[in-house]
């Protein structure tokens, strides 16, 4: 009924068509608006949602295949959201690289973990290491520097070889001086770095060394159907085999059933994460759970 409502619809549409790939027409739809009104609603929560405590770090166990011991963890971050309830990472992660906070969330999520490591050196001594997720976003800013995470583990009386971060091959590729000069600093400060959804990315293997990668992190969609004859086997062996001739470990995720563990470990993968072994699960129950697995 108004020009201006017209045209901030056809606005809307228009970036319906961008984001379907361009070169296209989109009509203007009220579900439309109400996903843009959801996902503006969402920002605005995303800001106020750490100081309000509505996060959690969640820890999920990775398991050393051959000793079926616990040896390290992932941190995975939950949102608990007053209205929404559980809102996955999946969706609201993206929300944050675009706004920017996945710096101080990334930051909290890191702080958390390091206060995991802490309590769990006592139990199983001090190789233990948590692995925390890091968005190409955060390394992409230059105020952010690895020198706060340093800081804050030897004030903990930790140092960097606790901390494992994982990226996307997706960061390697498109690697600038700046995210490299980032990567090597970890490795000098004895931060390890994970490839994380290896396989379904473009990588280019000569990357793994020139960036010194200590794990690669088999995508759940290769384990998923793995059996006794499939192609997935076959590539998870050849990733494995091709890790452990460039000295780097493997990690396969989204290991569910017994069969997989097995398969798994046959052709000489290191460790396992997975329902499995446990679903990703609260500080004091990751405890328990490491307790159980150390005793
Ligand atoms: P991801 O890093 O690939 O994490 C693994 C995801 O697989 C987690 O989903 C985990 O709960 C799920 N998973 C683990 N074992 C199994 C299994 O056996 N079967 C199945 N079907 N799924 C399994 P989640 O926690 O929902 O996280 C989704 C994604 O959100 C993560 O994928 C990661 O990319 C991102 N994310 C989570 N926490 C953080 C964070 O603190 N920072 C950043 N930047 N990203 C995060
Ligand atoms: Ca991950
Ligand atoms: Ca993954």
């Amino acid at each position: 009924t108004t020009s201006a409502e017209l045209l901030k619809n056809a606005d809307q549409a228009m970036y319906e068509a961008k984001k379907n790939g361009r070169n296209r027409f989109s009509f203007f739809t009220p579900m439309m608006q109400a996903m843009a009104q959801a996902r503006m609603r969402m920002m605005r929560d995303l800001r106020n949602a750490l100081g309000l405590n509505q996060f959690t770090v969640y820890f999920q166990p990775i398991v050393d295949l051959s000793s079926q011991r616990i040896h390290k963890a992932e941190a995975l971050i939950r949102w608990q959201h007053p209205e929404l309830g559980f809102i996955s990472p999946a969706e609201f992660i993206p929300l944050a690289e675009e706004t920017g906070l996945i710096h101080e969330i990334g930051d909290w999520v890191f702080q958390q973990s390091a206060q995991l490591v802490k309590q769990c050196i006592p139990i199983v001594g001090d190789n233990f290491q948590v692995s925390v997720n890091k968005s190409p976003v955060q390394f992409r800013d230059r105020a952010h520097s690895h020198h706060d995470w340093m800081e804050y583990l030897s004030g903990l009386g930790l140092s960097g070889h606790n901390i494992v971060v994982e990226i996307t091959e997706g960061l390697l590729l498109n690697a600038d001086s700046g995210i490299s000069d980032k990567l090597l600093h970890f490795r000098d400060a004895g931060m390890q770095v994970a490839i994380d959804d290896f396989g379904t990315g473009y990588s280019s293997l000569s990357y793994l060394k020139k960036f010194d990668i200590d794990y690669l992190k088999i995508d759940q969609s290769f384990v998923r159907n793995l059996s006794g004859e499939g192609e997935d086997l076959a590539l998870c062996e050849a990733i494995a085999t091709m890790a452990h001739k460039l000295d780097l470990r493997v990690i396969a995720e989204g290991v569910e059933t017994t069969a997989q563990r097995d398969l798994l470990a046959q052709i000489g993968c290191d460790y396992g994460q997975g329902y499995l072994f446990s679903r990703p699960v609260p500080a004091d129950e990751f405890m328990q759970l490491l307790e159980r697995s150390a005793a």
